[in-house]
């Protein structure tokens, strides 16, 4: 990967054991050619493993004997083939320890906010084009002073050839805003001022690495709240920093995984389990009363600045932004948009070229899995095992990612968001145009959803004279894990959502497919439901509680003594038994998430969502691990649930804990899953199954399935490096529409 100083690294441990021969990057690996005493070679082996630097991804070491040649030094090879060195960039990495003391040490770096060196610092969001150089970077109008420039071309010195490096003499700086005035551009100054505000119950906008902050005291409820409003969003969890793993353990339990992502140098927010610190509360509102709260560590050197004068160990540090537009990145955007709603402003003078939020990851089955690709991860490509050469893949609809494919490479940008407001959009447009020029890819082919109406399709569809491939949303789902794990064979494919089109023109959501990265065949799926409302279903809850209910019970479903009908006005109810009687705006679902919404909302957990899947999160979150026990199902051509629905209506009448029939219930779809492969296998004897889809973020649904598969010697495939909700099916849409250009199917 380029700017991870991986070469220069190579060339001091050979020098520090003395060998000579060369470095050089080819198009899959790197090479090196070495000659010298066999244990000054071990040694070499040793130190190439131990003292790589972080952000330098080894694979694996692959060493050969090979006919001795005469070396008189040790040389760093020009590559032989540019077109493929360009194409691998480094992600953005967190500040590393060296740098930190820098922070500390008298001299140019001293308490340099931008301080950053070959193991660290901005790439990603700060290049503009390739090859990787500070002139094609937002540094470019930072020319290096003497002492910068000395480090640069010392190959023994940790900033050799570090592209973006800095220092008080000549690099970018922080500048404070109070009602879009400059108050000062003093580190020391506004680190005090900063953290006093925070202190204070104050909320500050602050420029990060890949986009806009919004921060506050993570314990100040009034604080939390005035943030929210500021976003005019009531729901949606905010990540936290904390100031340190101790801070961080008082308020969130994290195990050995957990801890390693949280300290890698990608530091993405981690989703935790909540625990209650009786001393000291976080603010109610900071995660919406779910029993998990998204929190990371600090990665920037101005984050460690500002918690070295902090009180508080956490703030809120969520994306300045207005719902259903990205992360902002420009500081007259800021300026303009946000002087007048918070207290301060604290911008800087560098660039960001390339906007990145910050990644989600969750551990479920002791491994990390990937919510939002963004910063740290992004632009690392999935390695597949497929020809990807030209194929630009436009997504889905929410949470889209585009993908574009280079050799066997196939890159997916960072997290773009819902394609529905017109800054959205903006982005989207920009980002394709901007990974086709960075990857120097010129589009072959062309993959989109099935869904006609997708912002994503009608891109796709206007973009000129390109052959073009729809995928239907769900194979998409399935070819994503399977180009993950380079899987190119039939698979049974399990794919959960909430929605996506189906071939029928129904939406689909619980398919159980036989299929490779050609085509598909949906063997199985949970029964269709109306949905009351058509897109306002997926919002209100409720409404599929009611189809679920009156499919169930008929008419008479009114009459069951359950809160529920407590919690909602009976004209309302009366208005969507009419609106399913005469089949007005009712689409049809088998959205899995569906049904775990109608379940939600049964339980009382949430009537109408106030942020996306908050119905099947709340449900999760009652899931206890030792608690046994299922609802009966009966399975035939689909997979109905009126059994499920009357037991779950039973235990709620018999007053059940809620917790009870929440463990119950993810039970019963972890046994569906089991038991509908179960019939596949037996049937087309394929013993490899594929979990995709939104639905397998649910910890406690994808760990026992993996669990009860595996019980049963099913090979079970998931999604790792690439998220299993709608982020990861531009990979999938590529997957398919390569294997069908080998085929000659396009
Ligand atoms: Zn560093
Ligand atoms: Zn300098
Ligand atoms: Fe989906």
């Amino acid at each position: 990967m380029q700017g991870v100083g991986f070469r220069p690294f190579v060339y001091r441990m050979a020098l520090k054991h003395e060998l000579n021969g060369w470095v050089q990057n080819t198009n899959e690996n790197v090479r090196i050619r070495v000659t010298g005493q066999p244990e000054k070679i071990s040694g070499f082996l040793i130190s190439l493993e131990s003292e790589a630097p972080p952000a330098a991804l080894i694979e694996k070491i692959v060493t050969e004997v090979i006919q001795e040649e005469e070396f008189t030094k040790f040389q760093i090879l020009q590559s032989h083939d540019i077109s493929e060195e360009i194409t691998e960039i480094s992600p953005d990495i967190a500040v590393c320890d060296d740098c930190l003391e820098d922070l500390n040490r008298q001299g140019n770096r001293l308490d340099y906010a931008f301080v950053n060196c070959t193991n660290c610092g901005p790439r990603f969001t700060i290049i503009r084009d390739l090859p990787y150089d500070r002139a094609k970077t937002t540094m470019q109008v930072f020319p290096m002073c003497g002492e910068c420039q000395k480090e640069y071309e010392n190959i023994n010195d940790r900033r050799f050839h570090a592209q973006p490096t800095a220092c008080k003499q000549c690099g970018p700086w922080y500048e404070l805003f109070v009602k879009g005035k400059n108050v000062s551009d003093e580190i020391g100054e506004i680190i005090s001022l900063v953290s006093r505000s925070i202190q204070n119950g104050r909320i500050l906008l602050m420029k990060g690495l890949g986009g806009m902050h919004l921060a506050c005291d993570a314990f100040n409820e009034t604080a939390v709240e005035n943030l929210r409003n500021i976003k005019m969003r009531e729901g949606k969890p905010f990540a936290m920093m904390f100031r340190d793993m101790e801070a961080l353990k008082k308020h969130a339990s994290a195990d050995f995984t957990e801890e390693q992502s949280l300290q890698s140098w990608r530091r993405p927010i981690v989703l935790l389990e909540m625990k209650r610190n009786e001393e000291q509360w976080l603010a109610r509102t900071v995660n919406s009363g779910l029993n998990l709260i998204g929190a990371m560590l600090p990665y920037l050197p101005f984050h460690h600045l500002l918690f070295q004068q902090l009180k508080t160990s956490a703030i809120v540090l969520t994306s300045a932004n207005f719902s259903n537009e990205p992360i902002l990145i420009d500081n007259e955007g800021a300026l303009s948009h946000f002087s007048d709603h918070v207290d301060a402003l604290v911008l800087h003078n560098r660039d960001i070229y390339n906007r990145a939020d910050d990644s989600v990851v969750r551990i479920m089955g002791g491994k990390e899995r990937v919510f939002r690709r963004s910063r740290g991860y992004v632009p690392t490509p999935v390695r597949t095992a497929l020809n990807t050469e030209g194929i630009l893949a436009f997504g889905a609809e929410l949470t889209n990612c585009i993908c574009i494919g280079k050799g066997q490479k196939a890159f997916l940008s960072q997290h773009i968001g819902d394609l529905q407001g017109i800054e959205t959009i903006r982005f989207y447009e920009q980002t394709i145009a901007q990974f086709l020029r960075l990857f120097r890819v010129k589009p072959a082919l062309l993959a989109v959803d099935m869904h006609p109406g997708y912002q994503s399709t009608i891109t796709g569809r206007n973009f000129g004279t390109v052959p073009i491939v729809a995928v239907q949303h769900h194979h998409a789902h399935i070819a994503s894990c399977m180009a993950e794990h380079q899987l190119d064979e039939m698979v049974i494919g399990v794919a959960f959502d909430g929605t996506g089109y189906g071939d029928d023109g129904n939406i689909w959501g619980s398919e159980f497919l036989v299929c490779d990265l050609m085509n598909y065949r949906r063997i199985t799926h949970f029964e269709y439901l109306p949905m009351p409302g058509g897109d306002m279903a997926a919002e209100e809850p409720w409404r599929m509680a009611v189809s679920l209910l009156y499919k169930v019970y008929g008419k008479d479903f009114t009459d069951l003594n359950l809160s529920f009908f407590r919690d909602i006005e009976s004209e309302k109810i009366e208005i969507l038994t009419r609106m399913i009687d005469r089949h007005i705006n009712c689409p049809l679902t088998s959205g899995a998430g569906r049904l775990f919404d109608a379940v939600a909302s049964m339980l009382g957990l949430c009537q109408i969502a106030t942020f996306q899947a908050e119905g099947p999160m709340r449900l999760e979150s009652l899931a206890q691990k030792n608690c046994p026990g299922s609802y009966p199902v009966e399975m035939n051509d689909t997979i109905c649930f009126n059994a499920t629905v009357r037991g779950i209506v039973d235990d709620l009448i018999r007053c059940i804990d809620i917790t009870i029939i929440a463990s119950k219930f993810h039970n019963t779809i972890i046994s569906v899953i089991f038991e509908a492969a179960n019939a596949i296998r037996k049937k087309e004897g394929i013993n490899k199954v594929v979990l995709s889809g939104g639905v397998f973020q649910n910890k406690y649904l994808l760990e026992g399935a993996i669990t009860l598969l595996e019980k049963n010697n099913f090979e079970v495939y998931t999604h790792a490096a690439v998220p299993a909700n709608d982020g990861g099916i531009a990979l999938g849409q590529l997957a398919v529409a390569s294997k069908r250009r080998k085929n000659k199917c396009v």
